[in-house]
């Protein structure tokens, strides 16, 4: 590593890369994100029903995914907008985990349910709106959970590097970075998707990073060229909207692909990950899913 990044990033030394720490694999049930295996988490924006969740959770499993996302708590813009199904949500997913053996990640917005959501998730996401919230970081991070951590999204990569090392500062070294999209003058994206912050992130932080292709795009039809691009920036996994009929979706039906679209994005992602020696690891020892779905 030039040791200009090292200056240009003296303030977080925790999270970048030294001699003595290349890259750090985050152990989440049997996978290891971050280390040779690409990681894929898929599902709906919202948890919304029960046969939406276990169709889903079926679905992408039989297609490479490993991790199932869906939200309980919901940031909406309008106070008025579906904000989530809280508990019960969780018990879904927790019930979508049993069935599918997929680790569960989802998003915890307030400080006073981490432990709720710490009880039923595998992977706590901090949203791009929760970024800076130092004292739902801090809670995230005591959890002893692994933390998905979303980029602000008007947030730089000094931000965000300052945001991975307060949750290390806390005890807690399972922190995964995602790159989502920034906001920017552009408006025919949802967000600008950077992927020049993957391959920085990947250059100068031993930590993972993954790719929300989804909300960085915010139209389905970009979305698979995105994950390609994810894949050859060098990123360790992605973070994907899938939901088995998403014009009819509660939240984020536009960037959400249906399951052929899932389907095919994946398959299309296999020369990319073999250039970079990788492949999409078959999930090993699940329990079958005939029943459900
Ligand atoms: C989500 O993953 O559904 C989500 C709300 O993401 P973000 O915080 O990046 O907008
Ligand atoms: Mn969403």
């Amino acid at each position: 590593m030039r040791e200009s990044w090292h200056e240009r990033f003296a303030e977080t030394p925790g999270v970048l890369k030294s001699s003595d720490r290349h890259q750090t694999i985050v152990p989440v049930l049997d996978l290891e994100i971050g280390g040779e295996d690409f990681i894929t988490m898929a599902g709906p924006c919202s948890v919304e029903t029960e046969f939406q969740l276990m169709a889903t959770a079926n679905h992408v499993r039989r297609c490479g995914a490993r991790i199932l996302r869906g939200g309980a708590f919901k940031p909406r813009s309008s106070p008025y907008a579906f904000q989530g199904h809280g508990l019960e949500g969780l018990k879904m997913l927790a019930r979508a985990r049993a069935e599918s053996g997929l680790a569960i990640v989802t998003e915890v917005m307030s400080e006073d349910d981490v432990t709720m959501v710490a009880e039923y998730a595998d992977i706590l996401q901090i949203g791009t709106r929760n970024m800076e919230n130092f004292s739902l970081l801090e809670a995230a991070a005591r959890s002893g959970r692994p933390v998905l951590l979303k980029r602000g999204m008007m947030a730089t990569v000094a931000d965000l590097l300052r945001s991975a090392q307060m949750i290390l500062d806390c005890g807690n070294p399972n922190v995964i970075l995602c790159e989502r999209g920034i906001r920017t003058f552009e408006t025919a994206t949802r967000n600008t998707f950077d992927v020049g912050a993957i391959v920085l992130l990947k250059e100068i932080s031993h930590l993972p990073v993954v790719a929300d292709p989804s909300h960085a795009a915010g139209h389905r039809d970009l979305v698979p060229s995105l994950a390609r691009v994810a894949v050859a920036a060098g990123a360790d996994g992605l973070l994907v909207e899938v939901h088995p009929n998403p014009d009819k979706a509660w939240s984020d039906g536009e960037q959400s692909l249906d399951f052929a679209g899932f389907d095919e994005m994946m398959a299309s992602l296999d020369p990319y990950l073999a250039l970079r020696g990788l492949a999409i690891s078959e999930p090993a020892g699940v329990r079958p899913m005939e029943a459900v779905g």
